[in-house]
């Protein structure tokens, strides 16, 4: 799967992409991420891709004309797939364990990074992107809202985690759409606190209906708005 990252702040993706199971997956060739630099599509001297806002008020906009070069130039390269153009917004819609899965069953997303008031209108009214928003909350940037997509996105893809039950088993997944449950490893004990004596018990079956009914538990003390009601109405110890 390929990556196309469009932001004024290149320099914040090496360190994010040289670690772990990204690195890892870009080594394999499982995954390819570019990260491109939207001044490179300024027709400024000085490079500028920000105005000042028509109507006045403060902070600047991004320009529409070097977002929709930015773009068309990646469509019109000779290596490129039908894309899935992504425009990180507070705005958006709302990225959960859903939108993940729908992402990761693309070939290529590209993803837009805003900076200051964010872009100009025309960009959305012209490309009609996938406004995403990671949560309802201002970032300074998209740069971290686009890691944050990738990230979740590439454990789906095959290939990537080391075992595919991980992602089978997260919370939120699709195998388990409450939140999974506890994890422990060595020690058996620790000041004073033990290890579930099932865990300890090599029974399988046993095991698995007590992770079970701990993220049922789990789920209705915290998410209830997970569960379907068939789940809501049952009693947990
Ligand atoms: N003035 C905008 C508003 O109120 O909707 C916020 C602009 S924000 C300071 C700058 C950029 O950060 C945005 O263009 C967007 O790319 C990114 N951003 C901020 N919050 C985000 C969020 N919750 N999800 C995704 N991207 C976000």
């Amino acid at each position: 799967m390929r990556f196309d990252i469009v932001t004024l702040f290149p320099q914040m993706f090496p360190g994010y992409l040289s670690q772990s199971l990204l690195n890892k997956a870009i080594e394999e060739g499982l995954v390819n991420v570019q990260v491109h630099d939207l001044r490179d599509w300024s027709t400024d001297k000085h490079k500028m891709v920000d105005d000042r806002p028509f109507g006045g008020g403060p902070g600047m906009v991004l320009k529409v004309e070097p977002v929709v070069d930015c773009v068309e130039s990646l469509r019109a390269r000779e290596e490129a797939t039908p894309d899935h153009l992504i425009l990180l917004s507070p705005q958006g819609r709302k990225l959960d364990q859903h939108v993940i899965e729908e992402l990761a069953s693309k070939q290529q997303v590209t993803l837009l990074c805003g900076r200051y008031e964010g872009f100009d209108q025309r960009v959305i009214d012209l490309l009609e992107p996938d406004e995403i928003s990671i949560g309802d909350f201002v970032l300074n940037g998209g740069e971290v809202a686009a890691m944050v997509v990738i990230d979740a996105v590439i454990r789906l893809i095959p290939g990537v985690l080391g075992d595919e039950r991980s992602h089978h088993e997260d919370s939120f997944s699709t195998g388990n759409r409450m939140l999974e449950h506890a994890h422990y490893t060595r020690p058996r004990e620790y000041r004073g606190l033990g290890v579930p004596e099932v865990l300890l018990s090599g029974d399988h079956g046993k095991i698995a209906e007590w992770r079970q009914a701990e993220s049922l538990k789990k789920t209705k003390q915290r998410r209830a708005d997970l569960l379907g009601d068939e789940h809501k109405n049952k009693p947990t110890d």
